[in-house]
């Protein structure tokens, strides 16, 4: 069968085999299939979906074109973890060396900052000399050496995501679940942990603002996950307002720190104890979620988290004591204080809004991108005033500037008069 009948096929509603679905995705990583026929077959899914088999041979398809870790020379059941982002989402920085102090191997590779959402990479290179380009070697002996690393996706695992992501976002094929999970999971597989554990967020602030969308989405993971014998948790989380208090790399980093020295900030504490706990069971350290959470719990207060990601930062070339002053990495930024315009209640702060405003200052900022961002002092459900500080804006911009994204924030504000109902951060677990 020709490209242009799979093609057809899909248009048809007719379900594909795995050998059609990877004769088009090489065939594109080839340059044999054109991008628009890429794009047609794309925009195909995006209407007429997949059934979870396609879905898996999608995944494998594009695992297929890339090299994959091979982590067999590191013992224990190891377990890797996914956002799939939000604003002010710090939880790996905290989760991922947490669990690794409690016994269980993080093998993790993420991202940058995608559209208005943060990337671990770009908050991690917020620590001078600290390297996050590690090779495959490098990265599985420092898992097996200190039971966890965090290094970006290199360009030759999945080079069918990078090329298929960038047609999603020129031809609107971005929203579609089989393809936002194919390309997740296809990073994951190719990674190969023996779990994985997977946040999917829902609300202004994530790809998924529909909860019930973000539901569906975290099935068709499990689902892909599973089909490849992987053992598989997704919690879906709130993104509706930005996670903790500070966003950008710098002040989040330092959130980060302070959550590892039990004193962060609730709403993140809490998802990253839930977040832990899965992994810990998912890991075999801990028989029940109860029993993950009070492991957490202790290592956050003891320092012993902390204590790991030390390590790792000092293993991937920057200096642990950086984590003794975190905030010295944002100090040279102005602290704008900006009230909102009324007196009232937050009844809500579009995490979209924030992230997109926070984005635009950074790039203001150029080189010095990784150090400005925002620290929020009242979040919905707090009381506030035209003379009270809701925000303060840590720039490094021209003052006009900073004040237009400092105006953009504050309309991410909506006031009411009476508190929204508190809602748990975490509003779904699906497991396999
Ligand atoms: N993150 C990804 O890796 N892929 C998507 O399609 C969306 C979010």
């Amino acid at each position: 069968m020709n490209v242009t009948e799979i093609i057809a096929r899909k248009r048809d509603r007719q379900e594909l085999t795995a050998e059609m679905i990877a004769a088009l995705v090489s065939g594109f990583v080839r340059g044999e299939v054109s991008e628009g026929q890429m794009a047609a077959f794309l925009m195909a899914i995006l209407l007429n979906g997949m059934s979870v088999r396609e879905s898996a041979d999608l995944t494998l398809a594009m695992v297929n074109t890339g090299a994959r870790l091979d982590l067999s020379a590191i013992s224990g059941i190891k377990v890797d973890k996914h956002s799939t982002g939000g604003v002010g989402d710090k939880t790996t920085l905290v989760v991922a060396p947490l669990v690794a102090a409690l016994g269980v191997p993080v093998p993790k590779m993420s991202g940058r900052g995608l559209g208005h959402t943060g990337g671990t990479i770009d908050k991690l290179e917020a620590i001078p000399g600290l390297t996050t380009d590690l090779s495959p070697e490098r990265f599985c002996a420092q898992v097996a050496e200190i039971g966890v690393a965090i290094a970006a996706q290199t360009g030759r695992m999945v080079p069918a995501d990078k090329l298929i992501y960038a047609l999603r976002d020129a031809t609107a094929t971005v929203e579609s679940i089989p393809l936002i999970a194919s390309s997740v999971m296809s990073k994951k597989l190719a990674v190969g942990a023996d779990a994985i554990l997977l946040d999917v967020k829902a609300g202004s602030g994530a790809f998924m603002p529909d909860l019930a969308r973000a539901r569906e989405l975290a099935q068709a993971m499990v689902k892909i996950g599973v089909q490849h014998g992987k053992r598989m948790v997704a919690v879906v989380s709130r993104m509706d307002q930005p996670l903790g208090r500070a966003v950008g790399d710098a002040p989040e980093l330092a959130e980060a720190v302070a959550a590892l020295s039990g004193r962060g900030p609730r709403d993140l504490v809490d998802l990253c104890q839930v977040l832990a706990a899965h992994m810990l069971v998912l890991g075999g350290v801990s028989s029940d979620l109860a029993d993950g959470r009070a492991r957490a719990r202790r290592a956050l207060v003891s320092g012993k988290g902390l204590a790991k990601l030390r390590q790792m930062v000092a293993a991937q070339g920057g200096s642990p004591d950086t984590l003794d002053d975190p905030e010295s990495l944002f100090r040279q930024c102005d602290r704008i204080p900006i009230a909102v315009d009324r007196r009232g209640v937050v009844v809500a702060l579009e995490a979209r809004r924030v992230g997109a405003a926070i984005r635009d200052l950074q790039a203001l900022a150029g080189e010095e991108r990784h150090a400005c961002g925002l620290l929020l002092a009242r979040k919905v459900g707090d009381e506030v005033s035209a003379d009270a500080v809701a925000f303060l804006l840590v720039p490094r911009a021209a003052h006009g500037a900073a004040q237009d994204v400092a105006a953009r924030i504050r309309a991410a504000y909506q006031i009411g008069d009476r508190p929204p109902p508190a809602l748990q951060v975490v509003a779904d677990t699906i497991t396999s």
